[in-house]
Parts: structure tokens; C-alpha cells; sequence
């Protein structure tokens, strides 16, 4: 088994190497805010720096080191499109609705390219481009069909890849060809993160970490202090708040019952190859694209913008929590891929948490007067820096805070608490409607 690990091997995401997490910024947290923000991944720092920058007072708590979530763990996709279909949520909610919703996804997706170039930070964004490995020619044919239908509606580009084109895109022949959607885009999120951070720091807000917030209370109206609706209880005592925004997505804890309740923790699992020679890796990913296969439990790839080495992930939500398993699973899925990198060996392997939810869409909103953005299914590098802008323009009253997202209720189901009891059922279940789709050639469920 030791034979799978480096030397140097780290039980760490590979991001932290150039990106380590911080030690708390903030000090002693002051009596009133007027925001207060649960949460430091882009979420919530997204929010706190155009919050600050507009003159707000800010401080965003966090129950580890800032930036320990998902922000600082992913893989750093950018995308553009949801979990669900664009052809099955066009069927469920109407031609108008879905279009609404993907002008709102490509925004996401531009803006964040946007901001990071006028911010000048530096995390590697590029507009690589995406595979879509085809799992089966049944996939291969929805594939086709929903990527066909985002072209007409949407205008969206894509090329279609046959089998026999598929090496010109990756050393693989596991695949049944694919699609290549070529502006799609990649970043290192460590450093996306950071320069968040930083850039949320300079503006005047206040990051504090190892400390948890336990509770938020509304105070009765009578008893508020000028600009302190709430009463939130940290690990560090009690302060006010005019606001709170919600930014915990896939740790959402249970101490949040209306939020733990419309959220599905689940576990994500990546890795990282040792140095490669670099003709090796080139050979791999010859144009240096983010690639998924196309099931609903992916599998995914992509080169390291930083360093000869190639990241890699899927066998989500497995269950599996010892890190030389981690790896055994994972190298396994790395040579059924790859076969050419059958021998080398792993640096780095890392788990993170995601949030789904039970209609598999993203949702932002305010209840009981606490805004939240979460339920980011896998696509929150460019949705969660969306999201935490909007609470933001939200809490300012600015006109362009409103998005497509916000119509739509939060679902739960009854008796749901928050434990995922039933995640195996759904892999499961992922797993039959693929392999339903890879015999029928149907479109995607
Ligand atoms: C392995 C993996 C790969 C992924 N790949 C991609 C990808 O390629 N592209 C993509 O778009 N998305 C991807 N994602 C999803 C993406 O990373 C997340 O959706 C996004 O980072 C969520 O950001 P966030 O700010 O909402 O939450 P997070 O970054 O997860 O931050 C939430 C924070 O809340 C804190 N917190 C929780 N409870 C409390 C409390 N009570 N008090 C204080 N703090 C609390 C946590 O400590 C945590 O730091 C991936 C996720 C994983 C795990």
C-alpha cells in the first residue's frame, strides 16, 4: 500500500502548500457590527469585502483556521452550469425560468474571472476549457442533446469529440469520446482564497478564526440597540449585529436547525500525483483542460497550475475516512483513467465538505431576517463568490442585487435534521440512473 504514497506524502490539500491556512487576523471581537458573517470560504469573505468596502463595520467568524472549508479544498473548476439539466430543469420550470437561471450562471462564471483580474490577484485563472469524458456512448448521446439544446437556447459553445478523437484531448481510451466546451476555466483556489482574504482585511474587515459561532438570537425590537437586530454568541462572548449572513454551506452545523435542514453534507475527495516529468504529464491532458466524465458521480482531473503534478478526484461521498484507503480508491480510479501513470506515486490526499440539496439548486435568500448562499452542489468557486456579492448588494439596497436563484423556496423533506443518513441510497441510486442512461442512451435523469 505505502507503495501508492511519496516520500513527502501529506494528508493535506495540495493548495495549502502555496496557500497555508492563516492564523486569526482579528483580535478581540467588538461589541456591534453591522455585520456579522458565519462562515470564512468565498462566501462569506466575498460578502464581507464589498460590505466593507462600502463603509460597513464586518466581522466574519469562523470555527477553524480562516479559510479551512471547502474554499481552500476544491479543484478548482469554473464552470458555468448546474448539477441539474439545463433540458430537465427547461422541462420542470419553463424556457423563461431556465434561461433566467443560466444568464445568472454565466455571470457568476464572468464576474469571478472579472473581479479576480481587476483585483490583480494571482491564483492561475485561466479559461483552459473542459472535457467531458463520456462514460458510455448513451452518455455520449444525452451529452449531446443537452449540450445541443444549451447551444440553441443559449448560444453556449461546444465541440463534440468521437471516440476515435478522444486522445487528442487526454492518454485515455476509457472513454467513449466526449465533448469539449472550450471557455470554461480553472483556478488555483488556495490563492483565490487568499487574495480574497487579504483583499477583505484591507478593506477593513474583521476575520476571526478558531471561533465558532453557536448562536443567533433575534433581540426583542424594544431592546435593540441602534443597528443591533441580532444577538450572536461566539466562542469569544456576545456581540450585535445589524445583519448576519449564513456562509457555511457543506459544514453547515446543527446549532443552524433551519439551515442543517435544507443542506446534504457530503464528502469530496481528491488527490494529488508526485512531480512528474513533464513530456509525461504533457502527454496526459495535452491541452491542459479540466476534465469530468459525464456520470452523475464524477470523476475528475486536471493538470496543477503550479507544478508538474496532475490533481484528480471522484468516488465521492464513499464513506471512507482513513487516508491510505483514500488513496488505494483513488490511485485505482487515477490508472483506470491513466494507465500510463499506473506507477507514480501520491503526494497529497484530501477530503472536503460539499453541500446538495433536494432539487439540486443552489439557493440564496433571507429568513427569519439572517441572509444565507449555500447548497452550491460541487460548483461553488464561482456560484459562492456570486452569492456572498448579492447578500452583499442585498444588506446595501443596491437595485442589482437581485437574481434568478432567489424565486425559488428551499426545499427540506419531513423529519430531516441534518444527518445524511440516506447518502449511500443516493450513490446508489446515482450509479443506476447511469448505468440506465449508458443502456438506453436516454438524456441525462
Ligand atoms: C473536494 C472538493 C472539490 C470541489 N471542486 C469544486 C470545483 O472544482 N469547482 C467548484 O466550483 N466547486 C468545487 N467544490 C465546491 C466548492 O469548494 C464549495 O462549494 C465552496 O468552496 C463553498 O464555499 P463557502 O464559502 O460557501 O463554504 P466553505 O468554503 O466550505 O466555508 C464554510 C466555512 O464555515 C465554517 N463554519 C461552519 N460552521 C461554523 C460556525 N458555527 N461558526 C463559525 N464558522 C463555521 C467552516 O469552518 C468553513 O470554514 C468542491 C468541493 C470539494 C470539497
Amino acid at each position: 500500500m505505502n507503495d501508492l504514497l511519496a516520500t513527502d506524502f501529506r494528508n493535506a490539500p495540495y493548495w495549502w502548500d502555496a496557500a497555508p491556512l492563516a492564523e486569526s487576523a482579528g483580535g478581540t471581537p467588538a461589541p456591534a457590527y453591522d455585520a456579522v458573517i458565519v462562515g470564512s470560504g468565498y462566501t462569506g469573505l466575498r460578502a464581507a469585502l464589498a460590505l466593507a468596502r462600502a463603509g460597513r463595520s464586518v466581522a466574519v467568524f469562523d470555527r477553524e483556521l480562516p479559510g479551512f472549508g471547502a474554499s481552500r479544498r476544491n479543484a478548482g473548476f469554473l464552470g458555468r452550469t448546474l448539477k441539474k439539466s439545463y433540458i430537465d430543469l427547461k422541462a420542470a420550470k419553463g424556457a423563461a425560468y431556465a434561461a433566467a437561471i443560466y444568464r445568472d450562471l454565466m455571470m457568476a462564471y464572468e464576474s469571478t474571472l472579472a473581479f479576480i483580474a481587476e483585483e490583480g490577484i494571482e491564483c492561475h485563472a485561466v479559461r483552459c476549457g473542459r472535457l467531458i469524458a463520456a462514460t458510455s456512448a448513451g452518455h455520449f448521446a444525452g451529452l449531446e442533446r443537452e449540450l445541443a439544446g444549451m447551444k440553441g437556447d443559449l448560444g453556449l459553445p461546444y465541440e463534440m469529440l468521437p471516440r476515435a478523437r478522444l486522445r487528442e484531448e487526454m492518454a485515455t481510451d476509457l472513454y467513449e469520446g466526449g465533448a469539449v466546451i472550450p471557455d470554461l476555466g480553472s483556478l488555483h483556489p488556495g490563492l483565490y482564497h487568499r487574495g480574497l482574504m487579504e483583499r477583505a482585511l484591507a478593506a477593513g474587515a474583521a476575520i476571526f478564526g478558531a471561533c465558532e459561532i453557536s448562536a443567533i438570537e433575534p433581540v426583542p425590537r424594544m431592546r435593540q440597540e441602534p443597528g443591533g437586530r441580532f444577538r450572536v454568541t461566539t466562542a469569544a462572548g456576545k456581540v450585535f449585529a445589524r445583519d448576519v449572513v449564513v456562509a457555511t454551506n457543506g459544514y453547515t452545523p446543527r446549532s443552524l436547525p433551519w439551515h442543517a435542514r435544507r443542506v446534504i453534507p457530503f464528502t469530496g475527495y481528491m488527490a494529488a500525483t508526485e512531480e512528474l516529468p513533464p513530456a509525461l504529464l504533457a502527454r496526459q491532458l495535452p491541452n491542459r483542460r479540466t476534465v469530468i466524465d459525464s456520470n452523475l458521480d464524477i470523476d475528475f482531473f486536471r493538470p496543477a497550475p503550479d507544478t508538474p503534478r496532475l490533481l484528480f478526484g471522484g468516488a465521492t461521498a464513499n464513506g471512507l475516512e482513513d487516508p491510505e484507503a483514500i488513496a488505494a480508491l483513488l490511485h485505482g480510479r487515477l490508472r483506470r483513467a491513466l494507465p500510463d501513470l499506473a506507477d507514480v506515486k501520491l503526494s497529497h490526499v484530501w477530503t472536503g465538505q460539499c453541500a446538495g440539496t433536494f432539487d439540486m439548486m443552489p439557493h440564496i435568500g433571507c429568513h427569519d431576517g439572517i441572509w444565507y448562499g449555500m447548497g452550491y452542489n460541487f460548483a461553488g468557486v464561482p456560484m459562492g463568490s456570486f452569492f456572498g456579492l448579492k447578500i452583499a448588494q442585498k444588506i446595501l439596497g443596491l437595485p442589482d442585487a437581485i437574481t434568478a436563484f432567489e424565486s425559488a423556496s428551499f426545499p427540506t423533506l419531513p423529519f430531516y435534521r441534518g444527518n445524511p443518513w440516506f447518502l449511500p441510497l443516493a450513490m446508489r441510486w446515482f450509479a443506476r440512473q447511469d448505468s440506465r442512461l449508458a443502456r438506453r442512451g436516454a438524456a441525462r435523469p
